[in-house]
């Protein structure tokens, strides 16, 4: 059919500089191996920090809510697909965040662009971090609200920025938690007291730190202690909780405002009872089994010690995110395509993802890997580095 010239010129395009990628379907579960056509590779590309996806628990309870309440709801939650385990999943994530309330939307992408679409108007200013999320600055740019952008975690640049919004009527300032290319954690005692200061309010992005850091995996405001004074904390559902979902933690105010204004909230079918049942039992999980957390962790600092020593660039990440740095474009997408062709499944991530010239494998380790599996990721990263004269 004519009409997508003008589209398919840019993806040559795309082919010429290397950086056109096909998708890559799995043919098993997730989990420490996956298999990719037809064979087994060591998976360090997934966000599944736990292994829940995967975990009998979540299976079971997925199962059971089939079972008992059907496939599907058939409407949206402020019609008729609100199920009483909507709310149990609502009260347990408000509990466990430590705040008044909670919501759940369909992913942690709308949730973000359902937040900041709806508490902003055009006599409000944003202030966000350069490399927050998609999510967010999309969500920014469904708002009539004056945009402020601060350099990456740079509080003078922050204070800046607030010290010229006086006059709104309200400041938002927005952060990633953990920053989800590089593994980097936000500075948010300093952005509190920021915020304290010059009377704005804090929303944290938790997509990565939710089931990582903090205890029990709370976050990032938990772990720095914080719990009370970040006014919006967001989750997924969908990384180490193992299942689907996005979340808005914060006062009984915000989460009745959004339930009338957020607009993916407003207008999209509801979780059928399958993935909010699993996400109850991660709930759970999460509480009774806090040995997996330790896992991840220890993993994470075998595979990141491992690295550093062949010689590996693997930037600033504090937490089990771990890229290693390529630099070029096409030169990242081939160390990743020697990587699955050696056994490991690492994805290569470039321009528009991360900045030009800032390519790299993203790896991310999981509490289910074995060490033996780490070393032998750790191996075939050593000689398809050395090949690619990467190392
Ligand atoms: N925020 C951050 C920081 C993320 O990394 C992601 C996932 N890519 C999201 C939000 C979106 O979450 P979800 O996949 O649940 O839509």
């Amino acid at each position: 059919m004519k009409g997508f010239e003008y589209l398919q010129s840019e993806l040559d395009d795309m082919k010429k500089e290397g950086t056109f990628r096909s998708l890559v379907p799995l043919e098993s579960d997730q989990g420490a191996k996956v298999v990719i056509k037809g064979k087994e590779v060591i998976q360090l590309s997934s966000n599944n920090y736990l292994g829940l996806t995967s975990h009998p628990r979540l299976r079971k309870a997925a199962l059971e809510a089939v079972e008992t309440y059907g496939a599907g709801t058939g409407s949206v939650r402020t019609i008729a697909g609100t199920l009483t385990m909507h709310q149990e999943l609502e009260e347990k994530l408000a509990t466990f965040k430590h705040t008044e309330s909670a919501l759940v939307f369909q992913s942690g992408f709308t949730t973000n662009q359902g937040v900041l679409s709806s508490i902003l108007t055009k006599d409000d200013v944003v202030i966000s971090d350069s490399l927050n999320h998609a999510s967010i600055i999309d969500g920014i740019r469904l708002t009539k609200a004056a945009r402020k952008v601060y350099k990456h975690i740079d509080m003078t640049d922050l204070e800046t920025a607030l010290k010229e919004s006086m006059d709104f009527r309200v400041r938002v300032i927005v952060t990633d938690g953990v920053f989800s290319m590089d593994g980097n954690v936000a500075p948010l005692p300093e952005i509190v007291n920021l915020a304290e200061k010059y009377d704005a309010i804090v929303m944290v992005d938790d997509a990565h730190a939710s089931g990582v850091l903090g205890e029990n995996g709370r976050g990032t405001v938990n772990h720095f202690g914080l719990d009370g004074r970040v006014h919006i904390q967001v989750g997924t559902l969908s990384k180490a909780v193992g299942v689907l979902g996005g979340y808005v933690a914060s006062t009984k105010t915000l989460v009745e405002y959004l339930i009338h204004k957020g607009r993916p909230f407003l207008f999209s079918t509801s979780h059928p009872p399958a993935v909010t049942a699993a996400c109850i039992e991660a709930i759970d999980v999460l509480l009774e089994e806090p040995e997996l957390i330790e896992k991840l962790w220890d993993n994470t600092r075998f595979f990141k010690d491992g690295l550093k020593k062949l010689g590996f660039d693997i930037g600033k990440s504090d937490t089990p995110i771990t890229p290693v740095m390529v630099g070029d474009e096409a030169l990242s997408h081939e160390f990743s395509d020697k990587l699955l062709e050696y056994g490991v499944f690492a994805q290569g991530i470039a321009f528009p993802t991360v900045a030009k010239g800032q390519a790299r494998v993203r790896t991310i380790v999981t509490a289910e890997h074995t060490k033996q599996e780490l070393q032998e990721a750790l191996n075939i990263f050593e000689k398809a580095g050395k090949e690619l004269e990467i190392i």
